[in-house]
């Protein structure tokens, strides 16, 4: 049944439709893939019985004319959405073995259109991290090695398991969030597509916060009409986030293969960095050609403050990880350390629960959120991320949407930038910048480097308007004709 898992959430949807396979058979060829694809260590906790279930019932649904959008789908879970019944941890020891008695929002939305669940998926510890090698459980591997080498690459990060997991057909599709590109990097170094939509699109009630005027759910998927069905289903209005919009959810897929003629798509000039691969600046040219022959106009742009992104970045979302990450004292879940009074037990409980990277935010948002540093670090970034807002604004004068690269490199070796965290946090530089003004962005796979590993193509658009990224990318991917698959080491 090695086949079933290599369908696309839209083929394996028309297949159960159609009675060519059950939801069972597919999620028995799901659980055995994932078993099978231990080595990647994607999943942080496979849940087979419980896929199992969901798929049984899939299938009786299915044969009353019940079934839903998504129903009998084998997907998997980021391990920073909270699963009702099932262990979420967001990859860090202090949550040990959370167990929450609620369900997510996003999941939750899933489960209603007939999503079957698989398991929770590896991440970088709280979100925090491009290379999922801050997870308490270890890296996740990438499933792509470069030609003729072994060495053994990074995923991205944060949503590198479930980045990984739809790159080696061990789901249909998963969730992730992203707060500065954990969404789009991943699916850049993955060659799957990956969206965040605008800020408030999709529900953060029940997701672990990070920083929470940045982090947005949103899903990775292997094609841009799959990522466009997941998103219809993870998207809509919850009254339980203030922050959620309410707005109606279109129906995305009806987005993808609608004409780009006459769309302006702007390139924005800013978007180079030092030592960038020849390779990435080829194909950004080669996607502004691509669509231009779909008829879009292509206009140059400028987004001056694009340079003060990751700066402002580095201090905003670290300050709202310092009051967020205050919650986890010992006291309400997971781990607890022994000590002699209260503030001993916070703090052997803090010692020992967070990871080195969470900790080293910790310290520097309490820093620039300290008095006498407060105007000069935190205000300042917020006036920073006002001009970089004002900067999309101007663009969308003369513009659409943007194209841009999505990630400065090709996935690189676990460990080579581990040593050095300003190297890591120059993964995100061309991603952070929407998480910022808010605004949706997607990666679509577009081409592989001269080692054989993929590369993606970003596209940014104007609030709310995720169906113009849709047609857009869905232009990029026909185009690109990008059908590479990791070849199976594992
Ligand atoms: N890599 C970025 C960081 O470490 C973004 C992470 C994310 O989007 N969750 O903060």
């Amino acid at each position: 049944m090695a086949s079933l898992t290599s369908l696309t959430l839209k083929g394996a949807l028309d297949g159960l439709a159609s009675g060519a396979f059950s939801a069972v058979e597919l999620t028995q060829a799901h659980v055995e893939a994932v078993e099978a694809a231990r080595p990647l260590n994607a999943f942080v906790l496979e849940t087979p019985e419980k896929a199992l279930e969901m798929a049984r019932a899939s299938d009786s649904r299915r044969a009353r004319g019940e079934a839903g959008r998504l129903d009998g789908a084998p997907l998997g879970i980021k391990d920073l959405f909270c699963t009702e019944g099932v262990r979420s941890t967001a990859c860090s020891k202090i949550l040990g073995d959370f167990v929450p008695t609620y369900e997510s929002t996003v999941s939750a939305n899933l489960f209603r259109d007939g999503a079957v669940m698989l398991g929770k998926l590896n991440m970088d510890e709280f979100a925090m991290g491009s290379s999922n090698e801050t997870s308490a459980f270890g890296a996740v591997v990438n499933p792509w090695r470069a030609a003729g080498s072994n060495q053994a690459l990074t995923p991205g990060g944060s949503s590198g398991g479930s980045a990984a997991a739809v790159a080696a057909d061990l789901c249909l599709g998963a969730t992730a969030t992203d707060t500065g590109g954990s969404i789009r990097q991943p699916a850049a170094f993955t060659g799957t597509v990956g969206i965040k939509p605008t800020y408030g699109r999709c529900s953060r009630w029940g997701v672990a916060a990070f920083a929470s005027s940045l982090d947005q759910a949103g899903p990775i998927a292997k094609t841009v009409e799959d990522a466009a069905i997941l998103l219809t289903s993870m998207a809509g209005h919850d009254p339980k986030d203030s922050t959620s919009l309410p707005v109606e959810t279109p129906d995305f897929a009806a987005f993808v293969g609608k004409s780009v003629k006459g769309l302006r798509v702007g390139v924005p000039k800013e978007y180079r960095v030092d030592g960038m691969p020849p390779e990435i600046e080829q194909l950004w040219a080669k996607g502004v050609e691509w669509l231009r022959d779909a008829g879009c106009e292509i206009v140059e742009v400028s987004l001056p403050h694009t340079k003060y992104a990751l700066p402002a970045y580095y201090i905003v979302a670290p300050a709202e990880a310092s009051s967020n990450l205050a919650r986890y004292d010992g006291m309400r879940y997971g781990l607890r350390a022994d000590g002699a009074n209260l503030t001993e037990v916070y703090e052997n409980t803090r010692a020992a629960g967070f990871g080195d990277e969470v900790k080293r935010r910790i310290l520097i948002g309490t820093y620039v959120l300290s008095a006498g540093y407060y105007d000069a670090y935190y205000l300042k970034a917020q006036k920073v991320r006002r001009r970089i807002a004002d900067d999309f604004d101007r663009a969308w004068e003369s513009c659409d949407a943007l194209l841009t690269p999505t990630a400065p490199s090709a996935a690189f070796g676990l460990g080579e930038r581990q040593a050095d965290p300003i190297a890591m946090y120059l993964n995100d530089v061309f991603t952070v910048t929407t998480n910022l003004a808010g605004l949706p962005s997607m990666s679509v796979p577009a081409g592989l480097d001269a080692g054989g590993l993929p590369l993606g193509l970003q596209l940014i658009g104007k609030a709310l308007d995720e169906g113009t990224l849709f047609s857009l990318a869905g232009a990029v991917e026909r185009a690109a004709g990008f059908r590479a698959k990791a070849q199976r080491w594992w």
